[in-house]
């Protein structure tokens, strides 16, 4: 039996989501925050988990925290979902909105799950290049909104992987227009210190997502969907019913216990972003861009296949998101320590000068 003959054509016409396995010693490639949990906090942190009764069932949609977010988010309890990381989320919202034939809209190039999750469930997607700036190319949007008005539509913002904030103006104008839900992602808001949430209460087809990934804790898996209570109703009866394990909802809490450290290092990632991207600027042949997140797009007008993997030769991981197009010659650098960021500038130096 060919099993492949049972599978979807969406899900065979898709390649798998690279994992790269390469030894490193610098991993700048995932947007992760380069430090530890403060040392004066582990052993609290440790203890959390040590008091957490793994024989039990987690709570089941993790409602106290839900409704502890919302208090720090200024909304109501009935108004936050918690997710096994925003994957989970952009998967349930998904799920709950794949009538066939319905479309998901996406500016491209940004954060690839959106099409990959979008695909298995089914959706067509509308890919529509963002414009020479890589802001939103609000015709392009409404034209598509017009002929084939999406039942959701993803904004990542600032948007991976090129670190700008689409206009707030043009955002504003797709929630005008969009007869569907709008998500904006906003996984890099510590390091761009901007919101929608103040809009919330005029756009009812707004959602907003938030990740605790990108600040400390990319493996506990901790994402949050914001929006209207009608939506979020729904959304349960989609959820998995312990979607968030019992150790991620204890990190949650104990994020909200000690945010204060949690937004110092992400200030402290702040700075080291403007020195990389001073840096990097004085590389004769490498462009950084604008960025309002915690990492870095550039281009660099030598052959990017051969910076990368002569990086990838001294132990120092990054992204190359080289393609023909509007990505040609362009990469992506997670902010790491100051440390880890001199290493990579000094090896790009040196790769470029050969
Ligand atoms: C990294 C990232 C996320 C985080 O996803 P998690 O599943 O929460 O780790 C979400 N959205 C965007 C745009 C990202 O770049």
């Amino acid at each position: 039996m060919d099993v492949r003959a049972l599978i979807r054509e969406e899900v065979l016409a898709q390649a798998a989501y690279p994992v790269v396995t390469t030894p490193y010693r610098i991993k700048l490639d995932a947007n992760e925050n380069p430090l530890a949990i403060p040392q004066e906090l582990r052993e609290r942190f440790a203890a959390l988990l040590d008091s957490v009764p793994l024989n039990r069932y987690p709570e089941a949609g993790s409602v106290t925290l839900a409704s502890r977010f919302a208090e720090r988010f200024g909304v109501g309890a009935d108004q936050v979902l918690m997710g096994n990381g925003s994957d989970d989320l952009i998967q349930i919202l998904c799920q709950a909105l794949a009538r066939p034939g319905a479309s998901v809209m996406i500016p491209v190039p940004t954060f690839v799950m959106y099409r990959i999750i979008a695909l298995n469930l089914g959706f067509r997607v509308a890919a529509v290049p963002l414009d020479k700036d890589f802001d939103l190319d609000l015709p392009a949007m409404q034209e598509q909104m017009a002929t084939h008005p999406p039942a959701l539509t993803f904004l990542a913002w600032p948007n991976n992987p090129t670190g700008n904030c689409f206009s707030r103006e043009r955002i504003d104008a797709i929630l005008k227009g969009a007869s569907g839900i709008v998500v904006v992602d906003e996984a890099y808001c510590h390091f761009a210190e901007k919101t929608f949430l103040t809009d919330l209460d005029r756009h009812e087809n707004l959602v907003i997502f938030r990740t605790l990934s990108k600040v400390g804790l990319a493996a506990m898996r901790i994402g949050l969907l914001i929006g209207p209570p009608a939506l979020i109703h729904e959304l349960h009866k989609v959820r998995l019913p312990y979607n968030l394990n019992a150790l991620s909802q204890a990190a949650a809490g104990f994020y909200l216990d000690e945010e204060a450290a949690f937004l110092k290092q992400a200030a402290e990632i702040r700075r080291w972003r403007g020195e990389l991207f001073l840096a990097l600027d004085a590389l004769p042949g490498i462009h950084p861009r604008p960025t309002e997140a915690n990492f870095i797009f550039f281009s660099c007008d030598f052959d990017p296949d051969r910076v990368y993997s002569q990086l990838v030769d001294r132990g120092i991981l990054i992204r190359n998101l080289s393609a023909p197009g509007m990505m040609k010659g362009y990469m992506r650098v997670t902010v790491g320590t100051r440390q880890e960021n001199q290493e990579f500038v000094e090896a790009l130096k040196d790769i470029i000068q050969k």
